[in-house]
């Protein structure tokens, strides 16, 4: 089989040409990284269950409006997504005191904000994705003040909305990370939501038992790596054998 283009590898996943112009494959790997690539390793399945549970996501967003690069998943470990201009910030939304809110500032993990706190990061691995603010961020050019105004409510958008999805399947949403692009149609430029949105890049902790069901097992060793991914793909309702594509229900928590 003649492999697609290669456009970019990064840690977690790789982004080949598409089949049209304007479109990009975007294949997920099993690989995991933490702690700025210090600790390297491999998460058996993670690829699949993050390619599935970042479509079921994306498609729930578009589905309230929330523009984004998905177009459709291809197969176990593909999606196809539009080809977007990725802006160099990570944009963390917390709910929750915990991970570097808890380091920074001498505080307990677990503790609920009064309000959301959006903060940014400039996406830059060479210099550990330094924390930036607005002020940076349009000085330097990596996006406007409209852009800016633009990513922050449909950040909070997206927090409203994941934090009730995953409410309803006995989750609590504590804070993640979200990548943003420019999309160009025409003359029309609009800012989309892109990257992908799993347990590789969000907090989710159990509702009754605060088990973490993401990322931060893998982390701080905490074991039942591979089973906390699946944990949250079969809440979701991902992992009905025979279900249809479509009609997928998160599965109610009593
Ligand atoms: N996060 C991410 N990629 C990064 C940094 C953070 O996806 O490069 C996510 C992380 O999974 C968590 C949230 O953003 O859900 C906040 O991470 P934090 O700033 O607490 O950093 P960490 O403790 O992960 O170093």
């Amino acid at each position: 089989m003649t492999r697609r283009k290669q456009i970019y590898e990064g840690k977690a996943k790789v982004l080949f040409e598409g089949p049209e112009p304007g479109t990009l494959v975007q294949y997920f790997k099993d690989d995991a990284t933490a702690f700025n690539n210090q600790k390297k390793g491999t998460i058996t399945g993670k690829g699949v269950l993050n390619n599935r549970i970042s479509e079921y996501l994306m498609l729930r967003l578009a589905e309230i409006g929330v523009p984004t690069h998905f177009v459709r998943r291809l197969n176990m470990r593909e999606q196809l997504v539009k080809q977007v201009q990725i802006i160099p910030v990570e944009v963390v939304i917390r709910n929750v005191i915990a991970g570097s809110l808890a380091k920074r500032f001498g505080l307990e993990e677990g503790g609920a904000l009064p309000r959301s706190i959006v903060e940014y990061y400039y996406k830059k691995d060479e210099l550990g994705d330094p924390m930036v603010s607005e002020e940076h961020i349009t000085a330097f050019g990596w996006a406007s003040t409209q852009d800016l105004d633009d990513i922050m409510q449909l950040s909070l958008r997206v927090n409203d909305f994941l934090t009730g999805l995953f409410l309803g399947i006995g989750i609590r949403l504590i804070d993640f990370k979200l990548e943003f692009g420019r999309l160009y149609e025409g003359d029309e430029m609009r800012i989309v939501l892109a990257d992908e949105i799993s347990p590789d890049n969000c907090r989710l902790w159990d509702l009754k038992t605060n088990e973490k069901l993401d990322k931060d097992r893998f982390r701080r060793d905490l074991g039942k790596v591979e089973e906390a991914y699946q944990e949250v793909a079969r809440r979701l309702g991902l992992l009905n054998e025979g279900a249809s594509n479509d009609v997928r229900t998160p599965q109610v928590v009593k």
